[in-house]
């Protein structure tokens, strides 16, 4: 069932890795209750302030689970059933914040949007927004690839006093990304999506208002989940529970790396560059992008035809390349390009010209 050692992966999480992760992934995973471990945790907090352009007092909590566990923590150590939410529900994603909302008896509203249908300040202001306390937003809704307009979203949280909770799982190093500009309350981070990573590690970077408002003013029905906890934690580059240690090295290593070689701006460069040579080479293909504004994290792509299941098939089984496959409806019709991860110019042009012939072109 493992993909042969030299398949192409072209998918927004796991990622095609780099091979110095690959690298730190070889070596023995060590216990953790160390000074050494903690020394590495505090700097781990600070590159990823750094990297999110979070305030000095923003505080980090590193959780071992996939994005969906660090979505759901965040609701539930933020949020209760004295909040109003409106969710952002643009695809799967969106859905599931509301998911998490229902679980938890939250009282929420989503703006719900079509697979074309791009978010505007129309969409936003006519929601009454003295009614709410809190929004939340899967900003790159990777389901449609739609990237929304975080400014946007920033003044109108700001002009009604709303508490700003991103998803920025596949936008993060994909897209420039800045709490401090935005006033973003949370942000959470995978490890397996911009970073590149193994799965199994999320991040929530937490705003001090929201910490002092919110967090310490709640006790969350949860022993694994609860935040207060965490933020003790860390104040000793600890976490209450066993972490997933190895993907916190491979976590060290690649913040690093990311910082020395110009930070975020020049990593979001990278991926900006792979992404704009994509998109320019498919304008000679039967396929098209959707209408609105998108992410560089994929390339959403439309098929003419219902043929994305069997296109998927051919490049995994005769090709050995994976793209990403989409859920649901649009899933008949249409299949992601990533554009992060190790990947060259040249891995795209392989692709073009596997569509090429695909398309018998
Ligand atoms: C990948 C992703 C998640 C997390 O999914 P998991 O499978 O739980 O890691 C959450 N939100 C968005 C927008 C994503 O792209």
């Amino acid at each position: 069932m493992f993909m042969e050692q030299d398949a192409k992966l072209f998918t927004v999480g796991p990622a095609q890795m780099y091979p110095h992760t690959l690298e730190v992934r070889s070596h023995v995973v060590p216990y953790f209750r160390t000074p050494e471990f903690s020394a590495m945790m505090q700097e781990n907090r600070e590159m990823l302030l750094e990297l999110t352009d979070a305030d000095d007092d923003a505080e980090v909590i590193f959780l071992t689970a996939s994005g969906s566990g660090a979505m759901e923590a965040a609701v539930m150590n933020c949020f209760d059933e004295t909040d109003r939410l409106l969710i952002v529900s643009g695809g799967t994603f969106g859905e599931r914040f509301e998911k998490i909302c229902e679980i938890h008896h939250i009282p929420f509203e989503a703006l719900r949007l079509g697979p074309n249908e791009a978010l505007t300040e129309s969409h936003l202001n006519s929601y009454n927004a003295g009614d709410y306390t809190g929004l939340l937003v899967n900003l790159h809704e990777t389901y449609t690839g739609q990237l929304y307009d975080i400014e946007m979203i920033h003044n109108f949280c700001n002009r009604n006093n709303l508490y700003l909770i991103v998803d920025a799982i596949s936008t993060f190093l994909c897209d420039e990304y800045h709490m401090r500009r935005y006033g973003i309350d949370a942000t959470i981070i995978s490890s397996q999506k911009g970073l590149c990573l193994a799965p199994g590690l999320s991040m929530i970077i937490l705003s001090r208002r929201i910490i002092t408002d919110k967090i310490e003013e709640k006790s969350v029905n949860s022993l694994y989940f609860d935040f207060q906890d965490y933020i003790q934690n860390i104040k000793r580059g600890q976490t209450p529970f066993t972490p997933c240690v190895g993907v916190l090295f491979e976590l060290h290593d690649m913040l690093s790396r990311i910082i020395k070689a110009g930070g975020a701006d020049s990593r979001v460069g990278e991926v900006r560059a792979r992404c704009e040579y994509f998109r320019s080479k498919i304008e000679e293909l039967p396929v098209h992008l959707p209408p609105f504004p998108m992410s560089n994290a994929i390339s959403p792509i439309r098929f003419e035809k219902d043929i994305a299941m069997d296109f998927f098939t051919y490049l995994k089984d005769e090709k050995n390349m994976m793209v990403n496959p989409v859920g649901g409806d649009l899933g008949k019709c249409s299949i992601r390009v990533a554009h992060i991860g190790d990947l060259q110019f040249a891995d795209y042009d392989i692709l073009i010209e596997e569509m090429k012939c695909y398309f018998n072109m």
